[in-house]
C-alpha cells in the first residue's frame, strides 16, 4: 500500500515550540497508578510507545489483538494519536503490517463518518432506530458503571476503565453489548460514560464504537448479532487472568468457573429474547 510520508512536525520546518509551564512529572496526576503507568503523555512518551510496539509486539498483533490479559498485545497508541502527539502517517511510515494499519484505517473511517454526519453524535446514523424502545433503567446503568453486573467479563472491564481510564477494544465491544442488548439501555448513555471516563475519549471513535455496537451505525454490527458475555470470556480471557486482575475477589476461581454469572442483574437468554423482540417490532415500523 502506498503510504503518504509524514508531514514535518512544524509545518515548513522547526522545532516544536518550548512552552513555560510545570514539567508534567511535577503535576500529581497519580503517576504510579492506573493508566498512567502505560501511557507517558507527549510526544516523547508516544514515540516511545510506538517503538517500543513496533520492535516486537506488532508482528503478532493479528492474533494478540483480541485478548485483553496480554500487555503488549495492542499498542496502546489511542491517547497519543488522540491528542496529536503522533500521526497516522507516522506511525504508517514504520512499516507496520496490515492487520495493525486495518485498525489505523477504521479510524479514518470514523473521522470521514462524523465530518460527513455530525448529527451522529446524538443521533442514530439509521433512521430506523429512532423509534427504538431503549429502556431507562437507572439501577442497571449504575450497576453496569460500577463494575456489578454479576458478569465477571463486563465487570472486570468497567472497572479497568474506572481504575485506569482505558480498556482493551475487545472489552469495549462485549460491556458495549451488555449495555444496549442485555439491557437495552440507549447507547448514549454508553457514549457519555465513556467520554467522561475514558482518557483517549474521542468523540468520532467513541461514536463511530457505540453506533457499531447498539448496530446503528455505518457497516454496524447487525442488531441481532448479541455478544454472550460468557462465551467472549471463555474465548478470549480462557483462564481468567484478566478479570482476576480487576476482579480480585473472584481470583480463588478455576478456569472453569470464572467465567459464569453470580448474582447476575439480568439473565442473557431472557435479555437476548427481550432484546431480539424489540428489534423486530422496530423492522415491521
Ligand atoms: C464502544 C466503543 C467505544 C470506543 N471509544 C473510543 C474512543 O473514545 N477513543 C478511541 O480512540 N477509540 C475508541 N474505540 C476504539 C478502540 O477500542 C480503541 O481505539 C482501542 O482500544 C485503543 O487502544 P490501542 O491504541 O491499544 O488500539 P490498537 O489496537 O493498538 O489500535 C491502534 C489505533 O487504531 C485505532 N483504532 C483501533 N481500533 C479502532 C476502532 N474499532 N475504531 C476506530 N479506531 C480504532 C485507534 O486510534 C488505536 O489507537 C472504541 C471502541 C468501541 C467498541
Amino acid at each position: 500500500m502506498a503510504t503518504l510520508p509524514p508531514i514535518p512536525r512544524i509545518p515548513g520546518g522547526g522545532e516544536t515550540p518550548s512552552i513555560s509551564s510545570l514539567p508534567i512529572e511535577q503535576i500529581d496526576f497519580g503517576w504510579d497508578r492506573g493508566f498512567w503507568k502505560r501511557w507517558e503523555p507527549g510526544e516523547k512518551g508516544a514515540w516511545k510507545r510506538l517503538n517500543h510496539f513496533i520492535a516486537g509486539p506488532v508482528s503478532i498483533y493479528g492474533t494478540s489483538r483480541d485478548f485483553p490479559a496480554l500487555e503488549d498485545g495492542v499498542s496502546h497508541l489511542s491517547p497519543h494519536l488522540h491528542f496529536g502527539e503522533i500521526s497516522p502517517r507516522s506511525i504508517l511510515a514504520m512499516n507496520p503490517p496490515e492487520p495493525f494499519v486495518r485498525q489505523l484505517v477504521w479510524r479514518e473511517f470514523a473521522f470521514y463518518l462524523l465530518y460527513h454526519f455530525p448529527q451522529t453524535t446524538d443521533e442514530p446514523l439509521r433512521n430506523k432506530f429512532k423509534s427504538f424502545p431503549w429502556v431507562y433503567n437507572e439501577k442497571h446503568l449504575k450497576a453496569w458503571q460500577g463494575g456489578k453486573t454479576g458478569y465477571p467479563i463486563v465487570d472486570a472491564g468497567m472497572r479497568e476503565l474506572w481504575q485506569t481510564g482505558w480498556m482493551h477494544n475487545r472489552v469495549r465491544m462485549i460491556v458495549g453489548s451488555f449495555l444496549v442488548k442485555d439491557l437495552m439501555i440507549h447507547w448514549l448513555e454508553g457514549a457519555r460514560w465513556f467520554w467522561d471516563t475514558l482518557v483517549d475519549a474521542d468523540l468520532p471513535n467513541n461514536t463511530f464504537g457505540w453506533q457499531w455496537i447498539a448496530g446503528c451505525g455505518a457497516d454496524a454490527a447487525p442488531y441481532f448479532r448479541i455478544f454472550n458475555p460468557v462465551l467472549q470470556s471463555q474465548k478470549f480471557d480462557p483462564e481468567g487472568t484478566y478479570i482476576k486482575r480487576y476482579c480480585p475477589e473472584l481470583i480463588h476461581l478455576s478456569p472453569s468457573e470464572i467465567h459464569q454469572p453470580r448474582s447476575p442483574i439480568v439473565d442473557h437468554n431472557e435479555a437476548r429474547d427481550r432484546a431480539l423482540a424489540a428489534f423486530e417490532k422496530t423492522k415491521e415500523k
